[in-house]
């Protein structure tokens, strides 16, 4: 069964549309006819249905095919338009075929309206697929004109028809400068084994084409790009053109560049790190076997950078770190390896050298060009280095183990007074041994009540009376050993067991106090020493108070005992702590005067109450005229800023004399007593 075909007919004549019809339907058709016999009608129709084909009468009363064909054209359908008309002048007919109308048949002689329809109906679906395949062209070219990655098609031979904007963008060339010229016209290296190699005979052989190059703009600047080159075949399967896509990837390639670099290398100084550095130390070690020489490695740390850091800000400590790091480079030879660690340990690989002697003269360069002082924010900063020396095969035969002894011997330089290299020794291993074990041995005292408190009389010089009594920590080992603060307190405060072992100390001290006072004893206050590692604890100011007021204690019957490097520390913890303390009306006191950073301003802030004057001071004063003069100093600025002196570690009759003389108010040393257990 045929399907029914929807006809639109423009005639007057019922008799006439009658005929038609079963023309129609002789001719092998299933018509569906709709009469129409005005503009009105028509316009209707058109719009409420579709057509297969327009049959127009020519002559109507009121109406006519032309009126009728503008109709059809108007409404946008492409409908094939047929005139079927009984009188009608050829220049007429060929009027309207002019205008757009398909065909025009005679009344009389319908034999030709079926073929006529059909072929109309196959033509117009023709048209309608080449409609459609123009459109999809239309949108494919868009696609390629605004697609945000170069497109390039060429012809068989490889040489450019066409670009895409993107590509005109990217590149810097117009479409014109491009046509015409090879595909990779812009690679960088045009002498690349991997270039594309157009085979345009190649038939199905020839494949797709895909690589990553360097390619250069117009302007000269180099981009990466990840090209795929894809043959396009004609209808007997040679390659007609290619189509080459483009995408710019600079920015993953620098990426991966940056990755690579950061693996190797350290982002602060540009320095090899320490995976870099592991790995030439390894190959260092390998040549130097291979050719029987010896290799060294200098594990340089600088002095006190901590503070830098923790004082100064770590911006400050960066830029410390990045000069400390170019200073360096200045001390080695080509084929050394200057790495960074991390934080501020450097790390110096000398090569295939033959004895210990270069690894001498470079640690000692090292050493004198940190002696220049560093201008960080204005101010002369003084940060050495100390250094440990380790060589291969000597002090072992792996990296791992000549690291280890760099280290040992690095923490021996620093222990003999930083700002000096030393070389790895046997004995310095068992030392370090030794340190491990009493860290481990620390870590569980203050549970097996291990600590202890000894005191030592601070006296006033007017009368000699006590004024004070300084409580100084002792640790009893279960051997008995009694080990001194200076062998345990930097530890305590590396690991932080400090806070713990501090607070303990304040609750003692204060407990003493109690005690004393209960007993009648007319001393005014206990001292007690604060790690600056406490001050930056929340709460540590509470904590104080809180003591004192279980104990019914008055505030001032505390002094803490504060270093130098505290008033330098702009933690806000430490100014909050440091404030609540001075308004709860206990006693400050700034412990080893001299031996810090003196910065002076800073005791402005906070209201000091007493300055301790360094032992190293007290010792020279009666020997040493400058010693002696910076003591008056000291003493007459401390009086001014309104502070109580007191003297440290005087041991004869001379040195109280002087400190008499230069109206200090209390001494301490072992000429009034040693610290003793009470
Ligand atoms: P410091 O606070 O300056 O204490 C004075 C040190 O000098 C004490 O050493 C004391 O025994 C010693 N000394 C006193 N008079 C003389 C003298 O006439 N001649 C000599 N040669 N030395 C004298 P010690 O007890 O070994 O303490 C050393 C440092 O350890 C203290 O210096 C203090 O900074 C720290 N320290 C002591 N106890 C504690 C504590 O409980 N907590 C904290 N954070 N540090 C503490
Ligand atoms: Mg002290
Ligand atoms: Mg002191």
């Amino acid at each position: 069964m045929p399907t029914p075909m929807h006809i639109l007919l423009v005639e007057d004549s019922a008799d006439d549309a009658e005929l038609l019809e079963i023309e129609l339907i002789r001719g092998g058709l299933k018509p569906s006819i709709h009469r129409v016999e005005t503009l009105g009608e028509l316009t209707q129709a058109l719009e409420s249905d579709t057509w297969d084909v327009v049959l127009s009468d020519f002559h109507l009363p009121g109406f006519d095919a032309e009126r009728a064909l503008q109709a059809v054209q108007r409404s946008g359908f492409d409908i094939p338009f047929i005139i079927v008309s009984g009188a009608i002048q050829a220049e007429d007919a060929v009027t309207l075929l002019k205008q757009g109308a398909h065909d025009f048949l005679n009344k009389d002689s319908l034999a030709r309206l079926v073929p006529a329809i059909e072929r109309e109906r196959r033509e117009a679906n023709e048209r309608a697929e080449r409609r459609q395949a123009e459109e999809r062209v239309r949108v494919l070219s868009l696609a390629i004109e605004q697609s945000p990655v170069s497109v390039v098609i060429s012809d068989c031979r490889g040489l450019i028809e066409y670009v895409n904007p993107t590509f005109e963008a990217i590149t810097g060339y117009t479409l014109a400068e491009a046509q015409g010229r090879p595909l990779e016209f812009t690679r960088y290296d045009q002498s690349a084994s991997n270039r594309f190699q157009p085979q345009p005979g190649a038939g199905s052989a020839s494949s797709v084409y895909q690589a990553e190059f360097c390619n250069i703009r117009k302007n000269g600047q180099l981009f990466w790009e990840h090209a795929t080159v894809s043959p396009l075949r004609d209808g007997e399967g040679g390659v007609s053109h290619y189509v080459a896509v483009k995408e710019d990837i600079t920015a993953r390639r620098s990426f991966e560049e940056r990755l690579l670099k950061q693996a190797n290398y350290d982002e602060l100084t540009g320095l090899p790190n320490r995976v870099l550095m592991l790995d030439r130390l390894v190959q260092s070690i390998a040549k130097a076997k291979r050719s029987g020489t010896r290799t060294a490695l200098l594990f340089i740390d600088l002095d006190r950078f901590k503070n830098v850091n923790d004082i100064l800000g770590h911006r400050a400590g960066d830029s410390l770190i990045q000069e400390a790091a170019v200073r360096f480079g200045h001390c080695v030879r080509e084929g050394d390896t200057l790495a960074r660690m991390g934080g501020d340990e450097f790390i110096i690989i000398l090569p295939e050298i033959e004895d210990s002697s270069l690894a001498r003269r470079v640690a000692e360069r090292v050493i004198e060009t940190s002696a220049i002082p560093f201008t960080l924010q204005g101010q002369d900063l003084f940060v050495t280095a100390s250094i440990g020396v380790t060589l291969f095969p000597d002090d072992g035969t792996d990296a791992q183990t000549l690291l280890r002894n760099a280290d040992l011997a690095m923490y021996k330089a620093k222990e003999l007074g930083r700002n000096g290299f030393h070389f790895f020794t046997q004995e310095i291993n068992q030392r370090m041994q030794e340190r491990l074990a009493i860290e481990g041995r620390l870590r569980g005292a203050l549970d097996r009540h291990e600590f202890l408190l000894h005191y030592q009389p601070i006296v006033d010089l007017r009368n000699s009376h006590v004024v004070a009594m300084e409580a100084l920590l002792r640790w009893r080992e279960p051997d008995n050993n009694l080990r001194m603060p200076d062998q345990f307190i930097s530890l305590a405060e590396e690991t932080g067991a400090i806070r713990q072992i501090g607070a303990w100390v304040i609750t003692s001290a204060c407990a003493q106090a109690r005690k004393l006072r209960v007993n009648g004893n007319a001393f005014q206050r206990i001292a007690v020493n604060v790690s600056p590692k406490q001050l930056q604890v929340a709460g540590f100011a509470q904590f104080v108070s809180a003591q004192l007021g279980q104990l019914e204690l008055e505030p001032d019957a505390l002094e803490l005992e504060i270093t130098e490097s505290v008033l330098l520390d702009d933690s806000p913890e430490t100014a909050v702590n440091l404030r609540m303390l001075c308004d709860g009306g206990i006693r400050l006191s700034i412990d080893d005067f001299g031996t810090g950073y003196s910065a002076l301003g800073y005791l402005q802030r906070y209201p000091f109450h007493t300055l301790k004057i360094d032992r190293s001071f007290v010792s020279h004063a009666t020997a040493n005229a400058k010693a002696a003069r910076l003591i008056e100093t000291i003493v007459t600025m401390g009086h001014r800023l309104g502070m109580e002196i007191v003297a440290e570690g005087v041991e004869t009759s001379q040195q109280l004399d002087f400190l008499r003389e230069q109206e200090c108010d209390f001494a301490q040393g072992y000429l009034f007593g040693r610290p003793a257990a009470l």
